[in-house]
């Protein structure tokens, strides 16, 4: 196994051994390629270059105490990829492929999968760009999969602690009938100006209202919300947000639990009713939110009063990652155990 500082590792690139890929030419995906270059020799006019046919997913694989690899619901994100090939008209992998080549390249870089003691996992990127030559504004007829395996330190270094967030009025990420529902490089082109913003103002991220009514909350930059009150888990039903599956994952665990689950509009006022209220996605599972303060109108909603992640948050925080390492039986059959 390689020796790293596993624990201070942050969210970057690092080199590993090996990426996987898979072209599509002729109307059909070829087979599994191993490849150790990090570079993609490409025609100028490969469509992902232009018209951003270029879509990817996020996911992880974890090191448990019997030292086995966990890789969590890899099946939902080869679903959510066809979903988006489906959005900007790309050739659609089959849900084997998918899963055949993350476990590939997880096997490859076994050795740069974290120990169960850091809190650190192995992040996986899958990609799939139109690499066909294209003037016109047209799909392309040849399209490239790549994955590639990055290992990625403990996303809370000093604890399980609460972020500060930020309404974003001044720019959009998504159009209500736009790409907001696919995982696509393009909303988050359009994402960077509030993104900047937000960091800029000290916040840990921005959050998006409807771009139509600028009333109800949409998502984060790359995170889900959900809020927590009398006992009921309540998360945004919005034609322009990104399907989490940590959402998804967060809302089975408290059905689970007991908790009732909403899926409805969130307006922005209803934000100070809650007692917790959490981001949600592959990178950090929960960021407990302290409060999110709306600028340009001159507001404020504290959530976390004492500045603490309350206690559903931790619970199910701590519920998610004892499935995702190992430490509690798999009753969703959420894991892929690599061999
Ligand atoms: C990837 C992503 C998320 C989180 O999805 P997970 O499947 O939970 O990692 C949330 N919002 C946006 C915009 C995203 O791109």
């Amino acid at each position: 196994m390689e020796t790293l500082d596993w624990s201070n590792l942050g969210f970057g690139y690092r080199k590993t051994d090996y990426n996987v890929r898979i072209y599509y030419r002729n109307g059909k995906w070829g087979e599994l390629e191993t490849c150790s270059e990090e570079t993609i020799p490409m025609h100028m006019a490969a469509t992902c270059l232009h018209y951003g046919q270029e879509c990817f997913e996020g996911l992880k694989a974890f090191r448990g105490k019997d030292g086995k690899i966990r890789i969590f619901r890899v099946d939902e994100n080869a679903k959510r990829m066809q979903s988006t090939c489906r959005g900007i008209l790309m050739a659609e992998l089959p849900t084997e492929k998918f899963q055949e080549a993350i476990c590939k390249v997880v096997k490859l870089n076994e050795r740069f999968v974290p120990p169960y003691e850091s809190g650190a996992s192995l992040y996986i990127r899958p990609l799939l760009i139109g690499t066909g030559a294209q003037v016109g504004v047209h799909p392309a007829n040849e399209y490239l999969f790549i994955v590639f395996v990055t290992p990625v330190g403990p996303y809370f270094k000093g604890g399980f602690a609460t972020n500060p967030y930020v309404i974003i009025r001044e720019y959009d990420r998504a159009a209500p009938l736009g790409t907001g529902c696919f995982k696509v490089g393009g909303n988050y082109a359009a994402s960077l100006r509030a993104n900047q913003k937000a960091h800029d103002l000290g916040y840990s991220c921005e959050f998006y209202l409807d771009s139509k009514e600028k009333k109800y909350i949409d998502e984060a930059g790359a995170a889900n919300f959900f809020g927590i009150k009398n006992n009921t888990y309540i998360t945004p039903k919005s034609t322009s947000i990104l399907p989490s599956i940590t959402n998804k994952s967060l809302m089975q665990l408290a059905k689970d639990m007991g908790i009732a689950v909403e899926c409805r509009q969130i307006p922005e006022e209803e934000l100070s009713t809650f007692e917790e209220a959490g981001a949600c996605g592959t990178a950090a599972v929960i960021s407990p939110i302290e409060r999110i303060d709306d600028v340009e109108n001159n507001k404020s909603y504290v959530i976390a009063k004492d500045g603490k992640p309350g206690p559903v948050c931790t619970k199910l925080y701590n519920k998610l990652r004892a499935i995702q390492y190992g430490d509690e039986p798999d009753v969703h059959n959420w894991i892929t155990i690599v061999e």
